[in-house]
């Protein structure tokens, strides 16, 4: 037979969690024509010594916020190598309730600044899946895209960006522009349940939305109400619109926040079970970082947000900032109370009008004299889009929730400018370099299967994450002794650090 390409020599990790065999792997056109053995006489194009390495497929990053990057300013992050260059082949967008469809054009007209917001520069929004469609395919893209519908691009158009309950007819409307969205080739449907407008909505609106996911097959991905001290309260919700619906749950980027919840990922990780050994599908998902980002405004009350970034300006008043001040204080440990207990943990990642304090935390901004909670209240006034890394979680909870059987990897990598969080280029990279060999938190084979065959088959991408004849060749080789990430918070996009040989680390 005469092949494409020849991966020779390797050992081949297939994505199932079955263990490692010597393994060479054809390619023709974009399938794998064969694994191992070969039939006698393959003859191939281009033939890639594979020896020491391992080949895996293609990672598949469950969690992403690059569903614009095409469309966006041409820039490295924009490019698609952040991830292409980690391993990653298939990126699932449309996460935490942001998607750039199905928005209505008025909406879009009077509304887009939020989403500008929310997804970063040339960010724009689409009445419907083929229009998106038709929209990427004029540009080069890299990785594939396989998108979620957003609850918040749903609930922009049905309803606006006011915070009240939906009448019965707008939830109808959400849930045949979320039937439409799923029959055009949408894989599920997320919610970003700290984000206005999706944060509006009462659990029995989703659980409307749920239905339509069920009956299709698909699955709801939640960023939920609370990732905090009252996180055990937003599980019990996402279970609950699974039990409702019969729709198959995936929390989004687990964690617990906050110091004094350190530690409380044991008792989160037995209620997931638990529902789940009750015969309920839940799983998770999460990034190998103790700190999260977001936008600044997240960490505000939810008062502040009804009616969309208009009200923003209200916190040019001491009455609003006082207002603020309070909840903070009472919001109890996690990152909403961040901007009064710990403001040193909050670091400013992209500020379009300030790039002077991107990498530089509240405290360090307001100095000595000045009140942390004031600098983000004029940094917000200014401008509404300034994201955050907040550091607020502890590495025995992320490993934990990583090693976990239903954890699945995914980066939470966003678009935009300034000092962005590391994850974005470093996520999967960190994975098998720190967790898998420096830390013995998993093993190899438990690992890819968490980047490849499990996500593939949790979010219903048929023919990716495995390698078997007739599979698409999306395909990653690597060095396992060598891999990591060079990623970090000060050098984010950074893909890859120089790895000391032994000899050389002995000699310094
Ligand atoms: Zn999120």
């Amino acid at each position: 037979m005469k092949a494409d390409l020849l991966i020779a020599g390797g050992t081949v990790i297939d994505g199932t969690g079955t263990p490692p065999r010597a393994a060479d792997v054809a390619v023709t056109g974009d399938r794998i024509a064969v694994v191992d053995p070969l039939p006698a006489g393959v003859e191939a194009a281009t033939v890639l010594d594979a020896t020491d390495r391992v080949v895996t497929p293609g990672f598949i990053d469950v969690h992403l916020h690059t569903d614009t990057a095409a469309l966006a300013p041409d820039t490295e992050t924009n490019s698609g190598l952040p991830s292409l260059r980690q391993g990653v082949t298939s990126e699932i967008c449309g996460n935490c309730g942001f998607s750039p469809f199905p928005v209505s054009d008025t909406v879009a007209d009077t509304l887009g600044d939020v989403l500008t917001a929310a997804m970063g520069e040339g960010a724009r929004f689409f009445a419907d899946v083929p229009a998106y469609r038709a929209a990427l395919e004029e540009r080069p893209l890299g990785p594939n895209y396989a998108p979620l519908a957003g609850h918040g691009a749903l609930r922009m158009t049905a309803v606006g960006f006011d915070d009240r309950v939906a009448t019965t007819d707008e939830i109808a409307e959400m849930c045949d522009a979320l039937d439409a969205a799923l029959a055009e080739g949408c894989f599920g449907m997320s919610t970003g349940l700290i984000y206005p407008p999706s944060m509006f909505a009462p659990t029995e609106e989703i659980v409307a939305l749920a239905h339509v996911l069920a009956r299709h097959g698909r699955l709801y991905t939640t960023h939920m109400r609370d990732e905090a001290n009252r996180v055990d309260e937003a599980i019990d919700e996402a279970l609950e619109i699974g039990r409702e619906s019969g729709v198959p749950v995936q929390i989004s980027h687990h964690k617990v926040v906050g110091r004094p919840n350190w530690g409380h990922s044991t008792a989160t990780l037995e209620r997931i079970d638990s529902a789940r050994a009750g015969g309920l599908d839940v799983a998770l998902d999460v990034y190998p970082y103790t700190a999260s980002s977001t936008g600044l405004l997240a960490l505000f009350p939810r008062w502040l947000l009804d009616g969309g970034l208009a009200s923003v300006s209200r916190l040019t008043e001491n009455e609003t900032r006082d207002a603020v001040r309070a909840e903070s204080r009472t919001a109890g440990p996690g990152a909403r109370s961040a901007l009064v207990d710990a403001p040193d943990t909050v670091v400013i990642s992209a500020a379009a009008h300030h790039p002077d304090l991107e990498g530089h935390s509240l405290t360090e901004i307001a100095g000595d004299n000045g009140d942390p909670l004031d600098t983000a209240c004029d940094l917000l006034v200014e401008d509404p889009g300034v994201q955050v890394i907040v550091h607020q979680m502890n590495e025995e909870d992320v490993t934990r929730i990583l090693a976990h059987p239903l954890a699945v990897v995914g980066s939470d990598g966003g678009l935009g400018g300034g000092k962005p969080h590391p994850r974005r280029a470093g996520a999967f990279t960190r994975v098998l370099g720190r967790y898998v060999r420096d830390r013995e938190a998993l093993d190899l084979v438990e690992a890819v299967r968490k980047m490849t065959g499990a996500p593939a088959e949790r979010f219903g991408l048929a023919d990716r994450g495995v390698i078997a004849t007739g599979r698409r060749a999306d395909l990653v080789v690597f060095d396992p002794d060598t891999v990591r990430d060079g990623a970090t918070y000060d050098d984010p996009l950074a893909p890859r650090a120089e790895c000391p040989t032994s000899s050389s680390t002995a000699a310094s």
